[in-house]
């Protein structure tokens, strides 16, 4: 067989399992994943652009500018670890860094059966398909635009500051409520592994701060907030992104397999 045609194969191999990977990402619904498995970094010599739509880009659209959406806590789905007071101050923050970037508001509501959003948390099947699966694993799940589902896995030890938690096991509230958001907005997961739609989350950790991939993918939504200016990504941000840059070598285990099938198939073609 001619080396030219070992080459094609293995370029047919690469882009289907590229295709297939991303794939994956935007079928799934959500997931706030705490395992390494999702290392899709290889790919970002693919353009700086990694966020990720749903199927079909669905967006929020009401017909008034700034367009205002209201969210609200099931009465009867809250967990008796945390205070109300803490919760509602938790999603406040994570709903003002979304509003800060893009001209959309959020307004916490009393009513929940009719909030556009509505939050809650819930334990193993909870009637929607997708059960939680206890401590660790799956944190939490959101649905695309415009659903407004945003479910967090009760089983978790929910923390919002980890000075007063101790748990090796505990998860930021804030957190994975800031991920979730992003959802409920549109965005599915990115590749960019500081990007708050990063899909992977280890205990302890606390990152609530939006990347550019994150405002970017946000922005190209819903336009920019006019208050927003480039300016506003803090020094922390260009440090991190150089780290991104740094890291590009590694590779992960779909990185290692396309390689290998490349070397079989220069082995076996030549
Ligand atoms: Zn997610
Ligand atoms: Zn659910």
């Amino acid at each position: 067989m001619s080396l030219l045609f070992s080459y094609s194969l293995s370029l047919f191999f690469f882009f289907f399992f590229f295709f297939l990977n991303l794939h994956a990402l935007r079928a799934s619904p959500d997931t706030g994943i705490l395992s390494s498995e999702h290392t899709n970094h290889h790919f970002t010599l693919h353009g700086t652009r990694r966020y990720v739509y749903f199927t079909g880009k669905p967006r929020w659209v009401r017909p008034m500018t700034p367009m205002t959406l209201t969210y609200a806590f099931s009465p009867d789905n809250m967990i008796n670890s945390l205070s109300l007071s803490d919760i509602r101050q938790v999603f406040k923050r994570a709903f003002a860094r979304w509003a800060s970037v893009i001209p959309v508001s959020f307004a916490e509501s009393e009513d929940y059966g009719f909030a556009d959003i509505r939050i809650g948390f819930y334990s193993g099947d909870h009637g929607d398909g997708e059960p939680f699966d206890g401590v660790l694993g799956i944190l939490a799940h959101s649905f695309s635009p415009e659903s407004g589902r945003l479910h967090l896995d009760a089983a978790e030890t929910w923390a919002v500051d980890f000075g007063m938690e101790k748990s090796p096991v505990a998860v930021d509230l804030e957190s994975v409520a800031t991920h979730e958001i992003g959802h409920l907005l549109g965005l599915g997961h990115s590749l960019v592994k500081e990007a708050i739609m990063y899909p992977n989350l280890k205990p302890r950790d606390k990152k609530v701060d939006l990347q550019r991939d994150d405002i970017e993918g946000v922005q190209a939504l819903y336009g920019s907030n006019p208050n927003y200016t480039v300016g506003d990504l803090s020094e922390s941000y260009i440090s991190t992104n150089l780290a991104v840059d740094f890291r590009t070598s590694r590779q992960s285990k779909w990185a290692n397999f396309i390689l290998a099938l490349i070397i079989i198939c220069l082995c076996i073609c030549n």
